[in-house]
C-alpha cells in the first residue's frame, strides 16, 4: 500500500513471469531453496498455469512476450523419484550431486508440453526462461532413450526459442575442489554444454550468449583460486558480470562452515575469507578486464606466488 499507484520495481520484474513449481533437489550448500521450499518438486497442474497465463494476456500492458516459466531451477518441473518409496527413505541431500541418482526421474516432456501449450495461447508471441537451468540435468544420460530424447529435444528448444538473447546458468566456480564443497558439478560440464549450446547457435542462426554465474569468497575458495577462475574465464572469452560474494544464509552447509571453519560432515578444516581485505582480494579477480583493477591483480598475484598468471591474464609485457 506505502507506493500508493507508484511504479513498483520488483513487480515489474515478475509481472510477466510465471512460477511453474516449487522446491528444488540440487542440494547446492550455500543455498536455501532445499531448506525453505523442500527437497521434492510441487509442481502445478497444466490447467492452473494455462489460467494464469491467460490472465497475464489480458493485462493492459502485455505485449505478448512471457519473461519466465521457470521455478528454482527451470528444468525440474514434474521431476521427482521413479520409485517413490525408496525417495521416502533416502537421506541424499541432493538428487544430482555428486551424480544424478538413477532412480530420478529427468524426462523433460511435461516442461515441453508446457512450453508448448502456453506458446499456442492466443496473444503469446514468446515465453522466455529466466530461470537457471541445471545444465548437469541437460547432459545426464540415463538409462531409458525416451527420456535422454526428451531431454536432447528439451535442449534445442530451450535454446533456439526460449533465450531472451542471453541463457542464464550456475558453474558458481571454475575449481573442482571448491565445486565439491558447493555441492556443484565439475567444470567440465559448464565446458560440454557450452559446446551445445554454441552449436544449437550456429545450426539455428543465432547469436545468443551464455551467461555463466559465480560466486567468490565460498568456504574452501582461497584467493588462487580466484586468480585461476579468471585465467580461465579469460580463455572462455567472458567478461563475468553475474557475479556475488558469497554471504552466509542460515539453514545451510556452506555457512556452518564459514561459522565453524570445519566442514560438518567430513569434520575437515575448511577456509573461508572473511575479513572486507581477503573478501576484496577474491572478488577483483572476476573482473580482470578492468583497467582499474589491472594494477591490484598484478600486484596480488605477486603477493600470493602466482606471478605465473600475470602473463596469462595479461600477456607478456
Ligand atoms: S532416491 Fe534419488 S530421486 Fe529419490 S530423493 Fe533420493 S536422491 Fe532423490
Amino acid at each position: 500500500p506505502k507506493y500508493k499507484g507508484k511504479r513498483i520495481p520488483a513487480y515489474d520484474m515478475i509481472k510477466f513471469s510465471v512460477n511453474l513449481h516449487r522446491g528444488c533437489f540440487g542440494g547446492c550448500a550455500f543455498c536455501t531453496i532445499s531448506a525453505h521450499q523442500g527437497k521434492f518438486i510441487v509442481s502445478r497442474s497444466k490447467k492452473s498455469i494455462l489460467k494464469e497465463v491467460k490472465a497475464i494476456t489480458e493485462l493492459p500492458d502485455f505485449k505478448g512476450y512471457l519473461s519466465d516459466l521457470g521455478g528454482p531451477s527451470a528444468n525440474m518441473y514434474r521431476m521427482k523419484g521413479r520409485d517413490e518409496a525408496i525417495c521416502r527413505k533416502c537421506k541424499r541431500p541432493s538428487c544430482i550431486y555428486p551424480k544424478v541418482c538413477p532412480n530420478l526421474n529427468t524426462d523433460h516432456r511435461p516442461l515441453l508440453d508446457i512450453y508448448h501449450a502456453v506458446d499456442a495461447l492466443p496473444g503469446i508471441k514468446k515465453s522466455f526462461i529466466g530461470s537457471g537451468v541445471r545444465y548437469d540435468l541437460l547432459l545426464h544420460q540415463s538409462k531409458n532413450p525416451d527420456t535422454d530424447k526428451s531431454t536432447q529435444e528439451y535442449t534445442r528448444e530451450l535454446i533456439a526459442r526460449h533465450v531472451s538473447g542471453r541463457l542464464k546458468v550456475a558453474p558458481e566456480h571454475t575449481s573442482d575442489r571448491v565445486l565439491n564443497i558447493m555441492r556443484k558439478p565439475s567444470f567440465s560440464q559448464f565446458g560440454e554444454f557450452k559446446k551445445i549450446f554454441d552449436r544449437i547457435n550456429r545450426e539455428e542462426g543465432l547469436r545468443q550468449q551464455l551467461i555463466p554465474y559465480f560466486i567468490s569468497s565460498h568456504p574452501g575458495c582461497k584467493e588462487e583460486d580466484m586468480a585461476e577462475l579468471a585465467v580461465i574465464t579469460k580463455r572462455l572469452d567472458f567478461h563475468l558480470e553475474q557475479v556475488q560474494d558469497f554471504t552466509p544464509t542460515p539453514m545451510t552447509i556452506a555457512t556452518e562452515a564459514w561459522y565453524t571453519g570445519f566442514h560438518p560432515y567430513t569434520l575437515e578444516p575448511v577456509f573461508s575469507a572473511k575479513t572486507q581485505r581477503e573478501k576484496l582480494a577474491q572478488r577483483q579477480f572476476f573482473f580482470w578486464y578492468k583497467p582499474e583493477e589491472r594494477r591490484n591483480i598484478i600486484n596480488e598475484l605477486r603477493r600470493i606466488g602466482r606471478a605465473d598468471l600475470i602473463d596469462k591474464l595479461y600477456g607478456k609485457r
